[in-house]
């Protein structure tokens, strides 16, 4: 989440009377730091991870597990725990920071500092995740645990989900049949987010997720967990008026997506063309790693026929009104906007000459009032374009207190805008007055169970990341290809059954670039070492992780030979990764590629390749997917009856083996590789 303000929110009637004002000042300040670092060059590569957890409160005798509501004191503590710390341990101490998430049994944690391209930092981020998770461990309550589980699966059930316990009816923000609203976080930002986008939207948000139907199912499945008949609220006859799907597990709520935890990784680029370079390269990229990191088959105390959370938090902040969704002619709204602020990129943003137009084939609305004052400033009609899409939104919440900004020091109105379009690849422009530089957030990942997973999964990406600048990488495919990519990836074991998309020739004309040339921006070495040796004018090992882009010249001609149609063809996951004989090395042929560019200890390659070892046993089917392992565990569990649901039983033992499985005490060779803790 971005910054929280403290003010007073304004309901939507109030807030949307300022939605222009807000987009206004938004771009003035994004010009205003536009102007300041547009030439800003040289980042040396930071990165970071996100990680969320749900706390959960174990209720051993009556054998339930709840989502623990103490979110506001957990963070004081935990604020004050790490400060003592940093206090001990002096100044340059890099200790964990802890933040307030949607969810009211959520915490974020990241590194207290970002780390950088150096082995070192590469290899101490699992102890970076384990040492967060230790403390969030120790200054919990005796029954309360931190999980990283990407969905709660009794979210949302009848009776006690959360401790304390709270009834539906008082959901005054969502107006939800199944969430009280003491699950969000009692900061007015969140409250007034949830009823802004149920006001602006007109109805409250309806999420279908299909239902995995098993030999006992009944048939059609009408939900019986449903208060069908509940008279509280004006929406509440939405339900069976049609927004609940038979065959269907419903929700109703922002909570059940925003309650959802994930892996986000941040990435400082040298300058802003490289990181738009680099946004546009992990678009693609985005599905894969939902796919692989699919962790989410449970949801509201049923087993979805799906292994992933997007859909849900996607619909769960859908504030489209019906003439914005097409239901209806348009009349009051400006647009016709066909996906929802949560969702996946719908432009690629480079003016690289690899961005051919003809990739941007979906229909992505954009004010045009505003790219015509971002052009005329000199902005390139890509990047306007991007602006201009994501500005096509209103912002939701606004605080009466804020609505005056000093526009030179403040950048309030533009994250306004920016931080909820929640999309799968994130283009961050610098703060203000701050020496952080031009970023990019990959978002796309489900958290997984343990740490060591979370730190392999990063650590993939970083070096993927890094292999597609070192070789030049053209991962290219028309975003309605990665869209339907996006789709497959969420479908259950897509993993094992689904083809995706992907590019044929990866390489730029001419081959793989040679990862020592020079940087093609600021013309510094891309390495961090001469790119040869004085002595013998051999190309020199890199100590540290690149940060920039080798210049790859625009062929004289034939530059897009090919039709975009020829460029890519539908690939199994284990293709897109191991690579196809003779024609493609795969994802891992070129971050090994990558890592024999590197000058590194035998030790440190070995302790990479335990990383590398785990995500390449779960592509190969030798280790399953959390979502595979935990639809099995519920399936197999004594008590299950085979009627698609998870019983308050099974949730109790799954969290309890969960933990057992985190804290390296149940053996789960199908799931995780010998000695993965250590
Ligand atoms: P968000 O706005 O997405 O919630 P956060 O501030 O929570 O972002 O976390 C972003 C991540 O970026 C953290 O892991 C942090 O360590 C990392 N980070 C901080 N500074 C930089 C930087 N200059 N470059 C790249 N990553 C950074
Ligand atoms: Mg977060
Ligand atoms: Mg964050
Ligand atoms: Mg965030
Ligand atoms: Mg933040
Ligand atoms: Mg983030």
């Amino acid at each position: 989440m971005g910054l929280l303000s403290l003010g007073t929110p304004l309901a939507w009637d109030d807030a949307k009377r300022y939605a222009d004002h807000v987009r206004t000042h938004g771009i003035t300040q994004f010009l205003s730091i536009w102007d300041r670092l547009k030439d800003r060059c040289g980042d040396e590569l930071l990165w970071g991870d996100e990680i969320e957890y749900l706390v959960v409160s174990f209720d051993n005798e009556g054998k339930n597990a709840r989502l623990s509501l103490r979110q506001t004191e957990i963070l004081a503590k935990l604020a004050a725990i790490t400060s003592d710390i940093a206090s001990a341990r002096g100044e340059s101490a890099s200790v964990p920071t802890f933040h307030p998430e949607y969810g009211r049994f959520m915490l974020e944690s990241t590194p207290g500092s970002p780390y950088s391209g150096s082995l070192s930092d590469i290899l101490s981020v699992e102890d970076d995740m384990r040492w967060r998770r230790q403390l969030a461990r120790r200054y919990l309550k005796q029954d309360e645990i931190p999980y990283t589980l990407t969905s709660f699966p009794r979210l949302g059930v009848p009776g006690v989900f959360t401790d304390p316990y709270f009834d539906p009816a008082d959901a005054k923000s969502s107006h939800s049949l199944f969430l009280p609203e003491e699950i969000t976080n009692p900061h007015a930002r969140f409250p007034t987010l949830t009823a802004n986008i149920r006001r602006r939207r007109g109805s409250k948000v309806a999420i279908n997720l299909p239902l995995y139907i098993d030999s006992r199912t009944p048939r059609p499945f009408v939900d019986p967990t449903i208060p069908w008949q509940r008279n509280i609220y004006a929406e509440d006859p939405e339900a069976k008026r049609g927004a609940a799907l038979n065959d269907h597990i419903y929700m109703d709520a922002m909570g059940f997506g925003m309650g959802c935890c994930c892996l986000q990784i941040t990435f400082q680029s040298c300058n802003v063309n490289e990181a738009r370079r680099l946004y546009d390269a992990l678009v693609p990229v985005a599905p894969l790693m939902l796919a692989l990191t699919a962790a989410s088959p449970l949801f509201r105390g049923y087993i979805a026929d799906v292994d992933c959370r997007w859909d849900v938090i996607s619909a769960c902040v859908d504030d489209r009104t019906e003439e914005e969704r097409g239901v209806k002619p348009l009349k009051e709204n400006r647009f016709r906007i066909p996906k929802s602020r949560y969702s996946s990129v719908s432009l690629y943003l480079s003016d690289h000459w690899m961005h051919r137009p003809e990739y941007n084939d979906i229909d992505a609305p954009y004010d045009q009032a505003i790219f015509d004052r971002l052009q005329k400033h000199g902005i390139d009609s890509i990047l306007a374009r991007h602006i201009s899409h994501l500005f096509i939104r209103d912002p939701i919440v606004i605080f009466s207190e804020t609505i005056d900004q000093d526009d030179e020091n403040s950048n309030d109105h533009f994250e306004n805008i920016q931080s909820t379009n929640w999309q799968t690849v994130r283009f961050k422009p610098p703060p203000v007055n701050s020496p952080i530089g031009w970023r990019v957030e990959f978002r796309s990942m489900e958290v997984q169970m343990t740490d060591f997973e979370n730190a392999a999964f990063s650590i993939f990406v970083v070096l993927l990341s890094r292999a597609i600048l070192a070789f030049n990488l053209n991962l290219y495919l028309p975003i309605s290809k990665v869209d339907e990519n996006m789709a497959r990836a969420q479908k259950r074991d897509a993993l094992h059954t689904q083809k995706f998309y992907f590019r044929k020739d990866v390489f730029p004309p001419g081959g793989p670039s040679r990862p020592e040339s020079r940087c093609s921006s600021c013309s510094s070495s891309g390495a961090s070492s001469p790119a040869t040796s004085p002595v013998d004018g051999t190309p020199r090992k890199e100590k540290k992780l690149r940060n920039c882009w080798p210049s790859v010249p625009r062929p004289a001609n034939g530059v897009h030979a090919k039709p975009v149609e020829d460029e890519y063809e539908e690939m199994s996951l284990q293709e897109i990764m191991f690579g196809k004989a003779d024609a493609f090395p795969g994802l891992f042929g070129l971050v090994y590629a990558y890592l024999d560019t590197l000058d590194m200890e035998e030790e440190e390659r070995v302790k990479l390749e335990r990383y590398l070892d785990l995500i390449k046993r779960r592509t190969d089917g030798t280790l399953k997917t959390a979502a595979t392992w935990i639809r099995e565990f519920v399936r197999t569990h004594p008590a299950y009856k085979f009627d698609s649901a998870v019983s308050q039983e099974i949730n109790y033992d799954l969290l309890v083996a969960v933990d057992e499985i985190e804290r390296g005490v149940r053996h789960t060779p199908d799931f995780l590789p010998q000695g993965a803790k250590r």
